[in-house]
């Protein structure tokens, strides 16, 4: 029979996913002969040796029964001249380090199907072994200490292998074939169970009795993948309290781990793309709408129409709901106000025994700490809150190459790093509130090691425009360090710019609003229509929400109430209305009249654009939230009702050249105070703000031809706005891109800074 020589080119995710495993496979399975290796572009190369016909049997496979963690963006074939020259199918170890340059360093992967099937078959030597894994499951990215990615390299390196594992290992037909993290109750880590003290307490099933412990009332520190989970019940008040307590969070809403999707239908309704989502390998916390037969405690989201849930995504979390009929426990990040999610077993005793009654711990270190990822859907569109576990450090693939690598910082709240590579951005997990030396050390740390797994050469390092930002600083001590060269960012234009990227457009009107960002005339931003043309102009500020004064710089974002007053200076009869509501201010009537005082007299004030400071307004006056306890609270809680309102005060836009009035918004709303319920005027507030906005953009658009118009920054993650803003647009006849793949919060500052650092500037 005649044979043929193919050269195979494969490109999309297919390193450390099993891919090359699955290849052997299936050519050994055809009986050809050649080899797949990995290619430094994160791509694999194959050559096959065959008959035509076995060849297109294998050619078949590889399109239809490919790993499931593994996504093909193309497969280029190429015919070999020559004689064959391969005895057998092979696979080549890529070891070279410029091979491994902007390699893709695989998110973790919640456990699949089969494990969990053998964890739960009594006669599998696997058989209740909570840290089950195979090539097509379980932890990567948090066990990963160097590149290549080989066991060695891992924190699973102090477990050696046991005769069977290693049987499985070197077994290419075999479903754990050169899985890193393999390992079963013999060989592998070990769970156990310590109180508060760090005394050890002896049981048989420390998970289950966990489990147990859990469903009576107990509070248990849970060590997962990334990190350590605080843990409880979702129906008893008594550990609920305790945990708001010590976590010193009143408000803020506890994620939930429910036991299956079947449990969450009983509090929550789930959408189908919610279900895809929740039972993603990636395994996010989905947010979902209560349901009207909500039966948890009020004490997990208080005030809020949704609840975050996620699945088990591992053995172990699947083991806590075995002996016990709780639908879900609360599992919240464990870490100390303003720092990272604790990951090591002894700074886990030292920072939670106060909270924590028992320990569910075990032996593997965490090489990288990694929060759970957040979500919400708009419809069928799913929006990130947060991009962490399951996701980072997966790069996203641009459409074009940067002229030069850069490392973006981020801003300062919810911050992330990023690596932008040639076409690829790897963005960091989670980093968190970069305003203390916990969260810089380990924006550093993970930074470092982001650097490292990508091989990268840095060459300009991007941060943003603040000056008293940590990241600037960090960012301007880097530069010199290494003689990289510095780009400051202002915030909004990286919202948009990263915008941008993701959809591969070089024009764009782009509306961005949210809490705080520094502009370009140094004062405070957040509510801007900007138009970017990236070959000609760059950005410009073409419009604007009105300029309002903050009483009091952090004060006012603290308590809203403050910023109604400054809005409201001229328009109602102040004192008196603030004397009502002086039990909202912590030092009372004195409060009070300092702040008339400040407002009749002359000084110029401080004052912003933000639209997150006009909603937080509006929620004050409406009595919604008067004080902010964690960020977007009041924003949120606004959403939460307007969700059951109408538009009754049908407000038309107030736009003065290109400034879109608010002064006049929060006037209505407090007229029409005791004329219409809550929900209603909270729904106006919506769609007066989303109506301006759009009918702004939609003007510069034409003025400008341009086609599209976005929406970035934080406050696109609220679906009454973005969808509101959607319609306008689209009627208009104008294309409406938002984020898809990163967030549209600060989480995505970094990656908008790499885009203009990589592709902008010159
Ligand atoms: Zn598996
Ligand atoms: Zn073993
Ligand atoms: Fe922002």
């Amino acid at each position: 029979m005649n044979s043929v020589r193919l050269k195979i080119i494969v490109t999309g995710i297919v390193q450390g996913v099993g891919f090359r495993p699955f290849v052997y496979r299936i050519a050994v399975q055809n009986g050809l002969r050649g080899y797949v290796k990995n290619k430094g572009d994160a791509g694999a190369e194959i050559i096959v040796e065959g008959d035509p016909e076995t060849i297109r049997k294998f050619m078949n496979a590889l399109k239809n029964q490919k790993p499931p963690l593994s996504q093909i963006y193309e497969i280029t074939t190429m015919k070999l001249s020559g004689e064959p020259k391969y005895e057998k199918f092979m696979i080549h170890k890529s070891s070279n380090e410029t091979e491994l340059s902007g390699s893709t360093i695989p998110p973790d992967v919640a456990v699949c199907d089969e494990c969990l099937k053998e964890l739960k078959d009594a006669k599998d030597p696997r058989h209740n072994y909570f840290f089950i894994t195979c090539t097509n499951c379980g932890p990567r990215f948090t066990t990963i200490e160097r590149l290549p990615y080989d066991r060695e390299n891992t924190t699973m390196r102090e477990f050696e292998m046991c005769s069977f594992c290693r049987s499985e290992y070197v077994d290419p037909s075999r479903r754990r074939f050169h899985a890193q993290t393999i390992a079963c109750p013999r060989c592998g880590p070990k769970a156990y169970l310590v109180n508060s003290k760090g005394e050890l307490i002896e049981r048989n099933d420390p998970i289950r009795e966990a489990g147990r412990l859990l469903s009576n009332g107990k509070i248990l520190a849970i060590k997962g993948y990334g990190g350590f989970h605080l843990a409880a019940s979702t129906t008893k008040e008594q550990p609920l309290l305790r945990l708001r307590e010590a976590k010193h969070r009143c408000q803020k809403p506890f994620a939930i781990m429910a036991r299956s999707v079947a449990a969450i239908e009983t509090f929550a309704s789930v959408s189908e793309k919610d279900e895809v989502l929740l039972t993603s390998h990636a395994r996010p916390i989905v947010l979902l709408n209560k349901n009207k037969a909500f039966a948890l405690s009020d004490l997990i989201a208080p005030n809020l129409h949704n609840v975050g849930v996620m699945l088990p995504y591992t053995g172990l979390h699947y083991m806590l709901f075995d002996d016990i009929a709780d639908v879900a426990f609360v599992m919240t990040s464990a870490n100390p106000p303003n720092r990272p999610i604790v990951k090591d077993n002894e700074e886990a005793l030292r920072t939670l025994s106060d909270t924590a009654d028992f320990f569910l711990l075990h032996d593997r270190k965490i090489a990288q700490r990694c929060d759970d990822s957040v979500i919400r859907t708009h419809g069928s569109r799913m929006v990130f809150l947060r991009r962490s576990r399951g996701y980072a450090p997966a790069p996203l693939i641009l459409r074009k190459r940067a002229k030069r690598c850069v490392l973006g910082l981020g801003g300062e709240l919810n911050d992330t790093s990023c690596i932008l590579l040639q076409n690829k951005a790897f963005i960091s997990q989670h980093i968190g509130d970069v305003e203390n030396i916990e969260t810089k050390e380990l924006l550093v740390e993970a930074t470092k090691h982001l650097v490292h797994l990508t091989n990268s050469k840095i060459e300009l390092i991007a941060c943003d425009l603040h000056p008293k930002f940590a990241t600037t600083h960090l960012a301007r001590e880097l530069a010199d360090e290494n003689d990289w060269q510095l780009a400051q960012v202002q915030h909004h234009y990286a919202h948009i710019a990263g915008l941008m990227l993701e959809h591969g457009v070089d024009e764009l009107v782009g509306i961005c609003c949210d809490g705080y960002g520094y502009g370009t005339d140094g004062q405070a931003w957040g509510g801007e229509v900007l138009v970017c043309k990236t070959e000609t102009t760059g950005f410009k500020r073409v419009a604007h929400l009105e300029k309002q004064p903050v009483l009091g710089g952090d004060l006012a974002t603290r308590y809203p109430l403050r910023m109604a007053a400054g809005i409201l200076r001229n328009e109602i009869e102040l004192e008196p209305w603030l004397m009502k509501h002086k039990q909202h201010f912590p030092h009372g009537e004195e409060e009070v009249r300092t702040i008339l005082q400040q407002l009749s007299s002359d000084r110029s004030m401080y004052q912003t654009t933000s639209c997150g400071r006009i909603l937080d307004a509006a929620s004050a006056i409406l009595g919604v939230c008067l004080e902010r306890t964690y960020e977007g609270e009041p924003a949120m809680k606004l959403e939460s009702l307007a969700k059951r309102g109408k538009n009754v005060l049908r407000m038309e836009p107030i736009i003065d050249g290109d400034t879109l009035q608010t002064t006049q918004l929060l006037h209505e709303l407090i007229e029409n105070q005791n004329k219409y319920s809550k929900p209603d005027l909270a729904k106006s507030v919506h769609s007066y703000l989303s109506k301006g906005l759009a009918q702004l953009a939609v003007e510069k658009a034409i003025e400008n031809r341009i086609e599209s118009i976005g929406f970035s920054g934080g406050a696109a993650c609220n679906e009454i706005l973005a969808s509101a803003i959607r319609r306008t647009v689209e009627n208009a006849g104008l294309k409406f891109l938002v984020n898809e793949t990163i967030p549209p919060g600060d989480g995505g500052i970094s990656f908008g800074q790499t885009v203009v650092g990589g592709f902008f500037f010159s």
